[in-house]
């Protein structure tokens, strides 16, 4: 972990602590090394021999639950994303010998993330469970052993429709270009509702949208737990998927993707053979907020009587800073009334994978979030990536909370006629 650049990124905290109360983990447990500082010193005394990578040191920085709200409080620009990453490869080449993580890391980040049909085929099963009854049953009962029992808590409502991506769908009205359409992993195979309004809000307001056969994950949750190698392997694929040119805008819907595309002139920064292409992939790549806010041509004419709170994607608002355009389209509604939480930019603990193996910590994280979800009184919870809205239902349904979570791209969708109104209340 000794390098020249590390020590640089270092040297940038200044130990201010102004970070500490962005912090959710310090939030939770008050505790220095649970907080960015906490952390970055570790990652010092790692640097310097002074402690070793296992034991505490893995602890904490396992517990950082990537949200990046310490990189947007920091007034001296430490780049905590990028110290984070550097710490967790340096925790899992450690962790080579253990063969169990290893086989679970296997099949999840190598056998099915980056494998759209075997995630729709694992979808199609889990379909099957819940139409059966199964899920109700396993859900009264709590028949599964804990770590199941959460993954399984955790499984939104699944819907097979999903989108024809074998030819473009067409602009509707005056055509204004095309875009290319990433269509995610999980959002893919579990949201295929919110990848349908997505693509039908792009086509209402003039926009062909071009599905490049070839794309693949984006690789965020690799990189998150220290899979640089397979991350960087993701990118050059994309990369030679999606050619920036013949789009107006390279679109995707999930925070936590959009961030992870945003970033790949980094990851790829010292490869000489995609490092230029990187660049120009990333000048293209937009959330679809981002998109549409500057793009809503043709706005929805639907009422939607809807009291709507808006919970921040932490990879949209700390790393793409994308904060006003998901409210700015909210309140392109008509009828639709939106209340702001009192800490809209907390995280809500999903974090990728975090929830399944930090339970205790990113319930106390979501616990937080429900509690200011419910002073809104809201109708509904819109959101803006794959991850809130899974841990939101999940939240919800534990809580026994009314409100519903859409996308924002599914309101719209709704606002203009397009989906059914039975998916509110
Ligand atoms: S990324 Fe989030 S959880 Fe991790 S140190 Fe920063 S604020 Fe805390
Ligand atoms: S706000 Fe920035 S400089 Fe201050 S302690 Fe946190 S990371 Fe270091």
């Amino acid at each position: 972990m000794i390098d020249k650049d590390y020590t640089v990124l270092l040297d940038q905290c200044i130990h201010c602590g102004l970070c500490l109360p962005a912090c959710p983990t310090y939030a939770a447990y008050q505790t220095e090394m649970d907080s960015p500082r906490g952390r970055i010193a570790l990652m010092r005394a790692a640097s310097e021999g002074r402690v070793q990578l296992d034991g505490a040191f893995a602890e904490h920085i396992e517990l950082c639950l990537g949200c990046r709200a310490c990189e947007t409080a920091c007034p001296s620009g430490v780049q905590y994303g990028a110290l984070v990453e550097v710490a967790r490869e340096e925790i899992h080449a450690l962790r080579r010998s253990d063969r169990a993580e290893q086989a679970i890391r296997r099949l999840a980040l190598h056998d099915l993330l980056p494998h759209t049909e075997r995630l729709r085929t694992v979808a199609r099963a889990l379909t099957l469970y819940q139409r059966s009854g199964l899920q109700a049953l396993v859900r009264r009962t709590r028949a599964l052993p804990d770590p199941l029992q959460e993954m399984e808590s955790l499984l939104p409502p699944l819907s097979l429709d999903y989108p024809d991506y074998d030819r473009p769908a067409p602009a509707m009205g005056e055509r204004r270009g095309a875009v290319a359409f990433f269509h995610g992993c999980i959002q893919d195979a579990f949201f295929a509702g919110v990848n349908q309004a997505s693509i039908r809000v792009l086509q209402r307001n003039g926009f062909d949208v071009h599905f490049p056969a070839a794309q693949t994950c984006c690789g965020a949750a690799h990189s998150h737990t220290g899979e640089m190698e397979l991350a960087r392997d993701l990118a050059r694929r994309n990369l030679d998927a999606f050619d920036p040119d013949q789009y107006v805008a390279i679109i995707n819907n999930a925070g936590g993707c959009g961030a992870a595309l945003k970033e790949y002139d980094h990851l790829l920064a010292d490869d000489p053979d995609y490092a230029d292409a990187a660049r120009r992939f990333v000048a293209k790549v937009q959330d679809i907020t981002e998109f549409l806010a500057a793009n809503l041509h043709n706005p929805p004419t639907g009422s939607l009587d809807l009291r709507v709170t808006y919970a921040d994607s932490c990879h949209l608002r700390h790393v793409q800073h994308v904060v006003q355009q998901p409210r700015d389209l909210l309140r392109a509604i008509s009828g639709l009334t939106l209340v702001e939480l009192v800490q809209p930019d907390a995280c809500c603990g999903s974090a990728g994978v975090y929830n399944l193996v930090h339970p205790d910590t990113a319930g106390l994280v979501l616990n937080a979030k429900l509690a200011d979800v419910e002073t809104t009184a809201a109708d509904v919870i819109a959101i803006t990536n794959t991850g809130c809205h899974m841990q939101l239902l999940h939240g919800e349904r534990k809580a026994g909370l009314d409100a519903k979570v859409m996308h924002v791209v599914e309101l719209l969708d709704l606002a203009y006629g397009d989906a059914s109104p039975t998916n509110v209340r």
